[in-house]
């Protein structure tokens, strides 16, 4: 059976890695703003990240997004990125699907 290849990445924040799809892409722009890229098709420097609230403050707070994308975050960016990941439900909360 051959298995079909995904692409994977790793998220920036818990380093885990999952197919390409399943995250969300945060990109530098050529302008050195760093934000979301709902499309994953931006141009500049990308950096991966679950669409889970903790791998987005985890990101940030250890200033993992900077090193991925060999800039400085500058806190205007961090904000909006928080308030980004305010949409996705915490793990802590149990899933009731
Ligand atoms: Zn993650």
């Amino acid at each position: 059976m051959k298995t079909k290849h995904v692409p994977q990445r790793t998220c920036a924040g818990c380093r885990t890695g999952s197919a390409k799809r399943e995250l969300v892409r945060v990109v530098r722009t050529p302008e050195g703003a760093v934000e979301v890229d709902p499309t994953g098709k931006a141009n500049g420097r990308g950096a991966y990240l679950c669409a889970r609230r903790e791998c987005w403050e985890e990101a940030l707070k250890k200033d993992r997004l900077s090193r991925a994308l060999r800039t400085n975050v500058s806190a205007q960016d961090a904000e909006a990125l928080r308030s980004y990941a305010e949409r996705f439900e915490p793990a802590a909360v149990g899933s009731v699907d």
